[in-house]
């Protein structure tokens, strides 16, 4: 056998120390060629006064090992501790999340009996870039952030997924009826990507009703490619109506480093008490197996893990009179499993991961961006913290800012309030007022244009929160206009 090829292995809290190590004994009595380094994560380093739950040191061993298999970790309430996954996936690059979504009819109860199905979520953008402001009394912000080479990465590695795991169709799902330009450039990147893949079936959903129908008929989906938020709910609605959230495994794939974790929490309730299901965690380690390029023992492992379940050994969390045989805990589950290294299942698929098969390709470097476009800038919105009425302010505005640029609109939460609002629109205290040249034979305006106007609203004691501004490019608005406008 090769070299043994290094992991990175913690063990978690809660029930994450039992799963691991039915998992890892599984792995071992495999045949896995794997030279583990254990880093400790979570509520012990949390305490420690690690406000991100992961020590320094332990980078180093991701960084060397660039393979890490991750049990749940309980991240304590309140108190300023960050989500460790999130710094994970952003520190790491993981940019791609996939998660796979497979009934085990009928030995696992659900409604859906022919879904199999891989969600491809984007896992670095949107408005999980984190950026908030609270901007007013009232008003709070989050900015969704959607790139060209983000979408571009994550909508070529869906095609490439698809193509290496012999699967026929990939749906995107976005909501660019609403969202034009953030979901649109994901939508339009999706398109241009997909026809590089002529062999690959392509549809598009609007994210709403797409959800329904997953919920409601998931065998018509394969593969389905989001922005992180809607793939964050969309692959929770997946995984639970497939039978059992506690079988979900997970992969978080970066251009450098991979990780691997079930989709479930730490799971306080249950743990100590030696009965958790190890089978999410256990999946997300075929998933590595088949990472690292050893397929044969993830075909192994795999398929006694499919013939356990067919034989209806299960533990508690899918134990049903009906369909199961036996209620086992952890680590009798992970014995038996052991007992059956070398079985294929009779009645559910069998799996065969083939040595050959390519990687999927981590070329990051965007390939259909257009030549940077001609950029200019024809005016601004600048939004402003106001408790009065909508003509007040404008006429405060207008005397205020002289002729410097032209008023000519003002919204409230989206929605034209000047001129010629309606009085039956409800406002807050979060105003966009959007300035122009007014003169259409000479639209352009200079970033030194806009600071005399911001001095000007500076004067008049008017109290800005922040500026957006109106660019062109290629001659096309890079905004949306308002309404009425
Ligand atoms: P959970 O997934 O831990 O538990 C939800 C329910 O599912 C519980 O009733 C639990 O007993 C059951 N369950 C989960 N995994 C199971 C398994 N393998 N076998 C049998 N039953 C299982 O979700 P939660 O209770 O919302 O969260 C608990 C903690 O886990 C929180 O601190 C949360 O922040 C953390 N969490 C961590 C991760 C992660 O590390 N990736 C993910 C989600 C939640």
């Amino acid at each position: 056998m090769s070299n043994p090829t290094p992991i990175t292995v913690a063990y978690g809290d809660g029930i994450g120390p039992e799963i691991m190590e039915a998992t890892l004994a599984i792995l071992d009595a495999a045949g896995a060629s794997l030279e583990k380094e254990v880093i400790r994560i979570g509520k012990e380093v949390y305490m420690a006064g690690h406000t991100s739950g992961i020590e320094e040191s332990s980078w180093d061993s991701l960084r060397r090992t660039k393979v890490f298999l991750k049990a749940p970790i309980t991240t304590p309430q309140g108190g300023g501790y960050k989500s460790l996954n999130v710094t994970i996936r952003k520190t790491l690059g993981l940019y791609a999340n996939v998660r796979t979504c497979q009934s085990y009819h009928p030995f696992v109860q659900t409604k859906h009996p022919k879904m199999d199905l891989a969600i491809i979520r984007e896992n670095e953008e949107d408005t999980y870039a984190g950026i908030e402001h609270r901007q007013t009394n009232d008003v709070y912000q989050c900015l969704k952030l959607i790139t060209r080479p983000g979408s571009e990465k994550i909508c070529r590695y869906a095609f490439e997924y698809a193509r290496t795991h012999g699967r026929r169709k990939v749906s995107v799902m976005v909501k660019d009826n609403i969202m034009k330009m953030t979901d649109g450039i994901f939508h339009q990147v999706f398109k241009e990507i997909g026809e590089e893949y002529a062999d690959i079936e392509k549809e598009s959903w609007i994210i709403d009703i797409g959800t329904a129908r997953l919920a409601d008929t998931p065998e018509i989906f394969d593969v389905i490619v989001l922005p992180n938020l809607y793939g964050d709910i969309l692959s929770d609605v997946a995984a639970q109506i497939s039978g059992s959230v506690g079988l979900g495994g997970s992969a978080n794939i970066g251009e450098h480093i991979a990780m691997f974790e079930a989709i479930h929490g730490s799971a306080p309730d249950i743990a100590g008490k030696g009965i958790a299901n190890p089978s999410g965690l256990l999946l997300s380690a075929i998933l590595m197996l088949n990472h690292i390029g050893q397929q044969d023992v993830a075909t192994l492992v795999h398929n006694a893990w499919l013939k356990t379940i067919e034989e209806g050994i299960h533990t508690g969390d899918i134990f049903r009179e009906a369909t199961s045989r036996k209620r086992v805990g952890t680590a009798e589950f992970s014995e038996a499993l052991i007992s059956r290294l070398g079985q294929r299942p009779e009645i559910l698929h069998p799996v065969d991961y083939k040595p050959e098969r390519p990687q999927v390709e981590h070329d990051e470097r965007p390939r259909t961006s257009p030549p940077r476009s001609k950029k200019d800038l024809v005016g601004v919105d600048v939004f402003v913290e106001w408790t009065g009425n909508a003509d007040d302010l404008a006429a405060r505005v207008q005397k205020a800012t002289g002729g410097i640029l032209k008023l000519i609109l003002i919204t409230n939460r989206g929605v034209k309030v000047w001129p010629a609002g309606n009085p039956e629109t409800f406002t807050v205290d979060h105003w966009r007022l959007r300035f122009r040249t007014g003169d259409k034979d000479k639209p352009l305006v200079s970033h030194r244009t806009i600071i005399d106007l911001l001095t000007s609203f500076e004067r008049a004691g008017i109290d800005f929160i922040k500026t957006e501004h109106l660019c062109n490019f290629d001659g096309k608005p890079g905004y949306s206009l308002g309404q009425g406008e």
